[in-house]
């Protein structure tokens, strides 16, 4: 199955317009959900938005997989995987820092990422299985190159619900393996390891939207997501094991040893 290069390049360029107006809106109210994270109205918003233009361009994606409306996965033959906004925090501060993902992942439990957009204020990618990561340059999209050095710093998922142990693992990575860490949300995470701002993310709290563009985009591009055990990440989820987000497999290799030893 191929999703139309074109089409994605209208939900992409779509959600970036957007992404580029929503720092008008004033400041939105928060609300904290079940799992201590926070949302506001235009997390709604933004994923409805996504899901419009998704149906509009290719209506071939029969089902919906969204943060603010999921009820367990899906039964689709092409699901789309959104996070209106991830970085709702970073969102009502009104930094520009967060992020609309949009995963196009195949159904069932040989489910895969076949296509997905990922959408900062500043900054828009898109990816197909297969076809490489591009990036939206003023108004055209460019293939997009990885960078060959990236900076030394450790991406960290510190939220309301992380188990107890994550904040002893990164501190123990971080002095082992000599890396400051910096927080950021899932997405953000996934770019910023993708365009050479950080190594590595591991997370025990994300779920299927968090990582269904991202991943492909990491993937295509040479890096690794996958489950913090090794195996590959099972897309018939929502509800995801703990997974690593990293430069390449032996940084990922270097910060399992370190939460082994
Ligand atoms: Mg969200």
């Amino acid at each position: 199955m191929e999703i139309a290069e074109g089409k994605l390049e209208l939900i992409a360029e779509s959600m970036a317009n957007l992404a580029r107006n929503s720092t008008n809106l004033k400041s939105p109210k928060r609300r904290i959900k079940g799992d201590g994270s926070s949302v506001c109205s235009a997390d709604h918003l933004m994923e409805a938005q996504s899901w419009r233009n998704v149906r509009r361009y290719l209506p071939e994606v029969d089902k919906l997989l969204g943060e603010e409306t999921h009820n367990g996965m899906p039964l689709g033959k092409l699901i789309a995987s959104i996070d209106g906004i991830d970085g709702s925090d970073r969102f009502i501060r009104g930094e520009q820092t967060w992020s609309n993902s949009i995963g196009i992942v195949t159904g069932g439990p040989e489910g895969r990422p076949i296509a997905g957009t990922a959408v900062q204020v500043k900054r828009a990618f898109l990816t197909r299985r297969g076809k490489g990561v591009k990036v939206l340059q003023g108004r055209h999209w460019k293939r997009f190159v990885r960078p060959d050095a990236a900076k030394h710093v450790i991406a960290t998922d510190f939220g309301p619900t992380s188990p107890e142990r994550y904040s002893g693992e990164v501190e123990k990575v971080s002095l082992q393996m000599q890396l400051p860490q910096e927080a950021m949300p899932a997405v953000h995470a996934g770019l910023e390891i993708l365009t050479g701002g950080a190594l590595c993310w591991w997370s025990y709290t994300a779920h299927h939207w968090d990582l269904a563009a991202t991943a492909l985009m990491l993937e295509e591009t040479g890096c690794v997501a996958e489950c913090l055990n090794g195996d590959p990440i099972p897309w018939d989820r929502v509800k995801m094991p703990p997974v690593i987000l990293a430069r390449s497999s032996r940084t990922a290799d270097r910060v399992r040893k370190v939460l082994c030893s």
